[in-house]
């Protein structure tokens, strides 16, 4: 079976899964809440730091919808 361009995003719980790192706080110093995806299944988040910076990093199915949208940001 050959892909076509109707073909759904892999988002199960084995597909494939990248990570995209986001701001922890807004520029007032106040915490971003964060928010399970709902349009993959392997998603989840860690605190990260990253040259001194407090970061938010999620990971999603690199086919999720959303995690398309965050990286095209
Ligand atoms: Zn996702």
């Amino acid at each position: 079976m050959t892909d076509t361009p109707e073909r759904k995003p892999d988002v199960t719980r084995s597909a494939p899964v990248g990570s995209v790192d986001l701001r922890a706080f807004d520029d007032d110093g106040t915490p971003y809440a964060i928010q399970a995806c709902l349009d993959c299944y392997p998603w989840y988040a860690e605190v990260a730091l990253a040259e001194g910076e407090i970061l938010v990093r999620e990971w999603h199915a690199v086919e999720c919808p959303t995690f398309l949208r965050l990286i095209a940001d």
